[in-house]
């Protein structure tokens, strides 16, 4: 048998989570964000599934981008954070790449070449001091641009610093600021909203969304799972319990003995640790579902296995039960929750050794 460790990943309900965003905003286009190895899914395999579907796609940098176009995608992709050299303008033009100005060495690099771009995205700061510029600044980029004659279509782009904090206004103030430099520079279209935004803040019609973590059936919310936005989970991290034995009361286990057995009970190794993208501070009591049963974390995380137990009677726990890690009936925020981090960092930060299982 080889190692058990599967992350099998729903390309339909990723289209569909990407849909659904499209539906809260009709008259929006929509971004599918595939960075980071679309938040750890597999982007190759994330983007062929939805190419003939998608608006476009929005990437962090140039490899990124380059990867897809050289798997043969065809949808429009942007590069969110622009080019970081100079020289990468050539791969833009060549490539069809959209891209995000938000700079001056971006802007000027740019503009003293002789290509083009369909379409330029210039990133207003306000207020998550970040990336972007100012308001002034923004409208005269926005100028500079469309006289160059370089590009057919600029936009105005901004991000929120706390979208998923519902009780926190700076999203209004943000807002507000963009609205403010949207309408002095008059008629340009724009993009505000990743999945917190679009599902949760009022904004602009008529531009461009940008979902990522909701798309991969995640809720950005601490206090909102996925499932009660009306999201579906598209990944399922799997594994097997490869070792079985009985710990008797004030036995301890695992690295730093971290977990002592406050009374007799039956304990399982899993195949899945933190060289596969398992949080390293999962605490004891994480939850996992063996047999479809609930159990949770016994011991510290290792590099490649975990220990565990049912919450209640351990007695039916054998070798090859089936193990849910997150995704199906146990969601990745929960998981995410008892390892002191977010939904987004744990699928990010899947490596390459589970086995990808795509249907
Ligand atoms: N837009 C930008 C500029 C981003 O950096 C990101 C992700 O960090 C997104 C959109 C997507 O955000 P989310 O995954 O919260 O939807």
């Amino acid at each position: 048998m080889s190692r058990p460790l599967t992350a099998t990943v729903n390309l339909d309900a990723i289209l569909s989570n990407y849909h659904y965003a499209k539906q809260l905003h009709p008259t929006c286009k929509a971004f599918a964000v595939v960075k980071s190895n679309a938040y750890g899914h597999g982007a190759i395999p994330v983007a062929k599934h939805m190419d003939k579907d998608v608006d476009a796609f929005a990437v962090a940098s140039i490899e990124e981008a380059v990867a897809l176009r050289e798997e043969g995608i065809e949808s429009p992709i942007l590069l969110l954070e622009g080019v970081f050299e100079d020289a990468e303008w050539t791969q833009c033009e060549q490539y069809r790449f959209w891209v995000t100005i938000e700079n001056e060495r971006q802007l000027h690099s740019f503009l003293k070449s002789n290509l083009e771009i369909e379409k330029v995205f210039v990133k207003l700061d306000t207020g998550m001091h970040r990336l972007g510029v100012n308001q002034d600044t923004a409208s005269e980029y926005v100028e500079a641009l469309r006289e160059s004659g370089k590009v057919e279509e600029v936009l105005l782009m901004t991000h929120f610093a706390c979208a998923d904090d519902l009780s926190d206004l700076a999203t209004l103030n943000q807002l507000a600021l963009f609205e403010q430099t949207r309408q002095k520079i008059g008629d340009i279209k724009s993009s505000v909203a990743n999945s917190a935004a679009i599902m949760k803040w009022s904004v602009p019609e008529g531009g461009w969304i940008r979902p990522g973590i909701m798309m991969y059936g995640i809720s950005p919310f601490a206090e909102i799972s996925g499932a009660e936005l009306g999201l579906t989970p598209a990944m399922t991290l799997r594994s097997k319990v490869i070792s079985v034995r009985e710990l008797n009361a004030g036995d301890r286990v695992g690295y730093g003995f971290d977990y002592q057995a406050e009374h007799a009970h039956r304990l399982a190794t899993i195949a899945a640790g933190y060289g596969d993208g398992y949080p390293r501070n999962a605490a004891s009591g994480t939850p996992v579902l063996i047999a479809g049963c609930s159990g949770e974390l016994a011991g510290r995380v290792s590099m490649d296995m975990i220990t565990a137990r049912l919450s209640s009677d351990s007695a039916s726990l054998k070798m090859g039960d089936e193990v849910v890690l997150w995704g199906e009936g146990l969601p990745v925020e929960e998981v995410a929750h008892w390892s002191n981090t977010i939904g987004y960092e744990l699928v990010t930060r899947m490596t390459t050794r589970p086995n990808f299982v795509y249907f």
